[in-house]
């Protein structure tokens, strides 16, 4: 157990004898024993004793002692002001953290302030606008375990609820990938492997058993989200959903709530409460999107730029980003994470799509309008969970004040999504004037301190108000009025926090100073006094304006209330200004980067002219290439689903084969795609076995990894979907590769008809083509100038013709002693067959045996040491610190 949480050990010794406000302490470490509680005295948050120590040492801020009749504490202070920094960083070290606040205004109780836990912030419940990056949701899973496994998810921010169910541990882990949750909390006997599960970034607790308990938890859903047989298809799924939402509210701090050890945190409060928005639940079928597993993900740098060398900073999410709006982005990467199946609605999109494009004003007008809205979906998740300040409620306001412009702009639209659109947004207009009718424009960070209800509001208020400024003004007024009364030019009125107003004059008048008044303070030069009626202004001023700043504080609360109630409309609106926004963006796109609308639902794969969406945005000028994949069942003559690609390395196989792939998933996602005319199948899923995707941290050899996704393209894979292969069989020796390349083949082709696109060294495999009638060749054309290499990046048909990797050795700077070696090599070794391996260079095709012993003795040398060397390596068994030194090994011979 870290001893930085729960009850620290040196206060339970002294049980009974603690001091109020470290009992109180105490008794909330214990409640809270998961979580490092952080507990205000005044403007600051403390830490005692262990826990001390471990912020002082993470956050780097110095440790103090605290002293009291009971003994000496450690305690370390992180200001309240900017604590979120400092809350981050406890986070980062893998700590929930209990915010433990004043609940009562110190000034008004005697005695020691009650505190009480706000809110557990842990990384996928942060909803300090600070912490979270605006694109990205932030989502914490629940997985529970019944005959199949149920999943639920919840993005705290916003309160977007989803929950599903999926057979396997893989489907879990891909339907994980979607949502890239930060935190997950699992129930009993959820036996997965964690880290393939979740991934490495996501914090993982088993969670309280009781509340992933089926009575208990469908009772809990139904309190928020009704009958849950209705909403949620199986048990498992029901009781995932459950405990998520008794989690979410033991991060909320609410009462009523559990642990994660199942001990209740705060027994006496109302455990029949919600958590206001949390209010809408979506049930999916993970059947209803194109699955796109992690691999594919990765490999198609969806999200996450895969290389340092790649294409600049950008993937795909980045070219597609012309959102206006948070809430947009959010959108737009939701969407791709989840492409459509459904023909009908990826038409809905891409007509909306289509009309954009047309219309620039349209486009532009709504751009502009979408960039004044405001993060509203996290913003009224705020104001449910009343934490929302003045400034959150004039932010809705003004975001809904947009909103008849946008309705205006979408006046003459055609295309469905936008005719919906513009008969639907909801300008919530009684909400809005409630807002702008009570918050002053430009309020306050505090809603306690006054400043925040406008004029006019509130007759009640409005007299306090008039009362302290004509007290106020009788003061301004005093200095002249007294200067006149006693003749003392030089008199002053003034006011200090301590002391409040006085009347000061200086030493040299103190003759003239009247009987009325009285001796408040005496400085070096002067004295100051005060007056009874001073003294009864002044009074009356204080009591006006705290009763000013307590109604203006009440008013705020109801008109925050107010928008609380009308949570659920609000979270349509942004629902629908998201939408928009992507759509825009996507017709934007289309428009600027001249993409076309593909038609969808075909048999087959037929692009011209098609594009690298990302690549084509670096590279100085990017080739266009034709795609063509044919229909399942082919007869001779008919366009193979099947292509062997060949070329030397770097004359554009890799990008090609994405190209196809992110054509395809733009096209379902609703967008436009980069290429002059498309016609495209509605695919059920893209495997990727993109050669780089080494994991050479993760400890497994590259070999296991390639073979273990084979397998699940190959156990997986139907006729609608495409199949990216890269390098298969590189992680073995020649014959293995090839035997294996050659069977993956055939059995993609006679077994599962799946789209395939398969990039390879293996000359050999080329010949496939000739044997199957549904497999067809194509390969990168090159230009060879002086001894040097020219890409020029365009298919073309049939196979590649001869070895170009020698001379990409030299071009990639090889020394040319080794070039001209290589070059000997290779000549010797032409009589051998399938010499042709294109990327393999000299060598690859020995490895059969035949060759080298058909080969003319060369002296023995270095090279054959190092050869030799090479040909006992074993790499498919090989941990990447062999490789290294094995390596380091080569190095030195050839030294
Ligand atoms: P391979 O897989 O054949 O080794 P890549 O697909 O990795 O080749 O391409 C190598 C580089 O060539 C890319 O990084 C890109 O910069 C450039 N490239 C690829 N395809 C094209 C193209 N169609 N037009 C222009 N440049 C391209
Ligand atoms: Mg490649």
């Amino acid at each position: 157990m870290d001893a930085a949480l729960g009850p620290p050990a040196k206060m339970a010794e002294l049980d009974d004898e603690l001091t109020p406000m470290m009992a109180q302490y105490f008794e909330l470490c214990d409640q809270y024993d998961e979580a490092l509680v952080l507990f205000q005295v005044g403007d600051f948050y403390e830490a005692f004793c262990d826990a001390a120590e471990r912020v002082a040492r993470l956050c780097e801020i110095t440790l103090t002692q605290r002293s009291d009749s009971t003994g000496e504490y450690a305690m370390a202070g992180i200001p309240i002001d900017n604590a979120e920094s400092y809350i981050e960083t406890l986070l980062d070290a893998g700590y929930r953290v209990a915010i433990a606040d004043q609940v009562e205004d110190p000034d008004a109780v005697s005695g020691v302030v009650e505190r009480a836990v706000t809110r557990v912030v842990t990384p996928g419940t942060l909803t300090e606008a600070e912490l979270l990056d605006g694109a990205d949701s932030n989502y914490v899973a629940a997985l529970a375990r019944g005959e199949e496994y149920g999943l639920a998810l919840v993005d705290i921010s916003t309160g977007a609820c989803y929950a599903t169910s999926v057979g396997s541990e893989t489907a879990v882990a891909d339907e994980l990938r979607r949502f890239g949750p930060a935190e997950a909390i699992v129930g009993p006997d959820v036996a997965v492997d964690e880290s393939t599960v979740f991934g490495g970034a996501c914090l993982v607790t088993e969670y309280d058993a009781d509340a992933f308990e089926r009575e208990r938890a469908e009772a809990r859903v139904e309190r928020y989200f009704g009958p849950p047989e209705r909403l949620l298809a199986g048990e498992p799924e029901r009781r995932a959903c459950g405990a998520l939402l008794a989690y979410a509210e033991y991060t909320r701090g609410k009462s009523g709530a559990v642990g994660p050890d199942g001990e209740p945190v705060d027994p006496d409060v109302d455990p029949e409460g919600t958590l206001d928005y949390l209010n809408h639940l979506t049930r999916y079928d993970p059947r209803e999107y194109m699955l796109l597993d992690a691999v594919a993900v990765e490999s198609l740098e969806l999200f996450d730029r895969r290389s340092v060398r790649g294409h600049g900073n950008l993937t795909l999410v980045d070219t597609l980003d012309e959102t206006a709006c948070a809430l947009g982005r959010r959108k737009l990467t939701d969407w791709l994470r989840r492409p459509l199946l459904d023909e009908d609605r990826i038409e809905a999109r891409h007509e909306a799509v289509g009309e954009l494009k047309r219309s620039p004003g349209t486009r532009e007008r709504l751009q502009e309008l979408l960039s004044q809205v405001y993060d509203i979906e996290r913003l009224i998740s705020r104001v449910s969970r009343g934490r929302a300040n003045a400034r959150d409620l004039r932010s809705l306001a003004a975001t809904l004040s947009v909103v008849p412009d946008v309705r205006e702009a979408l006046a003459d639209a055609d295309s469905r999504l936008l005719t919906d659109l513009h008969a639907t947004l909801d300008p919530l207009t009684g909400i809005r004037e409630e807002i702008e009718a009570a918050i002053r424009p430009d309020p306050p960070q505090q809603v306690t301190e006054g400043g925040v209800i406008r004029e006019g509001y509130d007759g009640e208020l409005d007299e306090l108000r008039s009362t302290e400024r004509s007290g106020k003004q009788w003061i301004d007024d005093l200095e002249a009025s007294e200067r006149e009364r006693t003749g003392i030019d030089s008199l002053k009125v003034g006011h200090t926090a301590v002391h409040g107003y006085y009347i000061e004059v200086t030493n040299a008048n103190l003759d003239s100073v009247p009987d009325d008044y009285q001796r408040r303070q005496t400085l070096k030069n002067s004295e100051r006094y005060y007056t009874p009626e001073l003294k009864n202004r002044e009074e009356e001023i204080l009591r006006a304006e705290a009763a000013a700043d307590d109604m203006e504080y009440d008013l705020f609360c109801r008109v925050r209330d107010q928008v609380a109630e009308a949570a659920e409309r609000v979270q349509a609106l942004a629902e629908k200004l998201a939408r928009l926004d992507a759509i825009v963006a996507f017709g934007a796109v289309a428009a600027t980067q001249g993409y076309c609308r593909p038609t969808v639902g075909a048999d087959g794969i037929d692009i011209e002219a098609g594009r690298h969406p990302v690549v084509e945005r670096t590279e100085e000028s990017f080739v266009p290439n034709d795609t063509e994949l044919g229909s399942a069942d082919t007869a001779e003559g008919d366009t193979p689903r099947f292509v062997v690609l060949t070329g030397p390395n770097m004359s554009g196989k890799s990008t090609y084969m994405r190209q196809v792939a992110l054509c395809c998933v733009l096209a379902q996602t609703g967008s436009f795609v980069p290429a002059s005319s498309a016609a495209l199948p509605i695919l059920d899923r893209v495997f990727t076995r993109v050669g780089a995707s080494d994991d050479i941290a993760g400890g497994r050899s590259t070999f296991m990894i390639e073979m273990t996704e084979l397998s699940t393209i190959l156990t997986e894979a139907t006729e609608e979907s495409l199949v990216l292969l890269d390098e298969v069989g590189r992680g073995t020796s020649t014959a293995d590769g090839l035997a294996i390349a050659r069977a993956v083949t055939e059995y993609l082709h006679d077994e599962i008809g799946a789209y395939t696109l398969f990039a390879t060294h293996h000359h050999d495999l080329t010949a496939a083509a000739d044997e199957l009638t549904g497999v067809a060749n194509r390969h990168f054309e090159t230009s060879r100038e002086e001894g040097s290499v020219v890409f020029d990046h365009e298919l073309a048909d049939g196979p590649a013709a001869a070895s170009y990797g020698v001379e990409v050795a030299s071009m990639a700077g090889v020394p040319e002693p080794v070039v001209e070696r290589a070059r000997e090599r290779l000549s010797a070794d032409d009589s051998s067959p399938g010499v042709g391996g294109c990327e393999g260079g000299p060598g690859t095709g020995s490895d059969s045996g035949e060759s080298s012993d058909s080969a003319p003795p060369v002296e023995p040398s270095e090279d054959d040491d190092v050869e030799a060397l090479l040909r006992e390596v074993d790499v498919a068994t090989m941990t990447p610190l062999d490789a290294l030194n094995t390596l380091a090994d080569l190095a030195d011979r050839v030294e």
